[in-house]
């Protein structure tokens, strides 16, 4: 009955891509070029771009393994991963280098899909979150990596990476790699700087979106569905099942990170919003906020200062019961 996060992405209606990266502008004067070369040579050419590092080889690997249908498709944004149709496209309009790194970055997402359902509307929105920010953050801690192997034989796509908006990433990796010599710490590093990025915003937005068009649905519904928004899957297990690179190799365990004010938040119109849909959907299904997990979600206000959505959910529903109060104190004088 309620669409999987991807379906409802598809339908379009919202602005960013699950799996994707919103280029904006630059993008859109490329369209109008109409210069994109979408032959059979050029992915041959990616490919074998890929096939000169070790995790572009295993991302090859992987997609082989998969199955993963992999297309051209122009778009506003970089790349996709559809776990519905196991399809890989990339936006031809973009550059080889842009076009490789993206390739390393949604073939992570096709693996990730591959160990967990990782976002899911069964999930609580506190777990959803997690696991919705951390995969993005771990696919382009993905791209970063690659781009760092291939520094010596084509030092074009780390370039290009420090150019990007994600350059912060690249950066961070760097610092770690240089001061540790270690790429799973320098991963790890690029991964948590991923939250500092403004696209995290643009991700808040989609998956509070979802959940809001989830909860609405559900109050609809007549018979009840108590599966969803229920697992509270734990961060632990997120980042023990996906802290992972192609080897198995755990680079990444630092799942109280990802619990942190700074990881786990929204602002304040997307913690609004997310309440409002919520409220009629926790009285039809008796859920509070701390079993959604939202006393867990931080919201950054405008002025700078921090609440929690569990608090923000709160005294939406007071003004409204106040406001029903008023009413009928309203309607009561008037009957008089
Ligand atoms: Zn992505």
């Amino acid at each position: 009955m309620v669409q999987s996060y991807s379906e409802f992405m598809a339908m379009g209606g919202i602005s960013h891509f699950p799996s994707g990266q919103n280029v904006g502008k630059p993008l859109t004067r490329a369209f109008k070029k109409q210069r994109a070369d979408q032959s059979p040579q050029r992915m041959e050419r990616l490919k074998k771009m890929l096939s000169e590092s070790k995790t572009g080889k295993q991302t090859l690997d992987f997609l082989e393994e998969k199955g993963s249908k992999l297309v051209f498709e122009k778009m506003q944004y970089y790349g996709y991963f559809s776990p519905d149709n196991n399809l890989v496209a990339l936006n031809p309009a973009m550059s080889d280098e842009d076009l490789a790194v993206t390739f390393v970055h949604e073939v992570r997402h096709a693996w990730q899909d591959s160990q967990m359902q990782t976002t899911t509307p069964e999930m609580t929105p506190k777990a959803f979150l997690v696991s919705g920010f951390e995969i993005e953050a771990d696919a382009c801690a993905a791209e970063v990596t690659y781009a760092h192997e291939m520094r010596e034989k084509n030092p074009k796509i780390w370039d290009a990476h420090q150019k990007s908006p994600y350059a912060p990433m690249s950066t961070a990796f760097e610092k770690t790699f240089k001061e540790t010599g270690n790429v799973e710490q320098a991963r790890s590093a690029a991964l948590l700087t991923w939250y500092d990025l403004k696209v995290k915003n643009h991700y808040s937005d989609t998956y509070v979106d979802y959940m809001s068009a989830v909860a609405k649905e559900l109050k609809k519904q007549k018979e009840m569905e108590p599966q969803y928004f229920a697992e509270d899957r734990s961060s632990k297990l997120i980042v023990d099942t996906l802290g992972k690179d192609y080897e198995g190799k755990q680079f990444f365990t630092d799942h109280q990170a990802l619990e942190t004010p700074e990881k786990l938040s929204i602002n304040e119109r997307q913690a609004t919003k997310l309440s409002r849909a919520m409220i009629p959907y926790m009285a039809k299904y008796h859920r509070t906020a701390e079993q959604l997990g939202l006393d867990k979600v931080t919201v950054n206000r405008a002025d700078g200062t921090r609440t929690t959505c569990g608090a923000v959910l709160k005294q939406i529903k007071e003004e409204q019961r106040n406001q029903a109060a008023a009413k009928a104190a309203n309607r009561k004088s008037t009957e008089r």
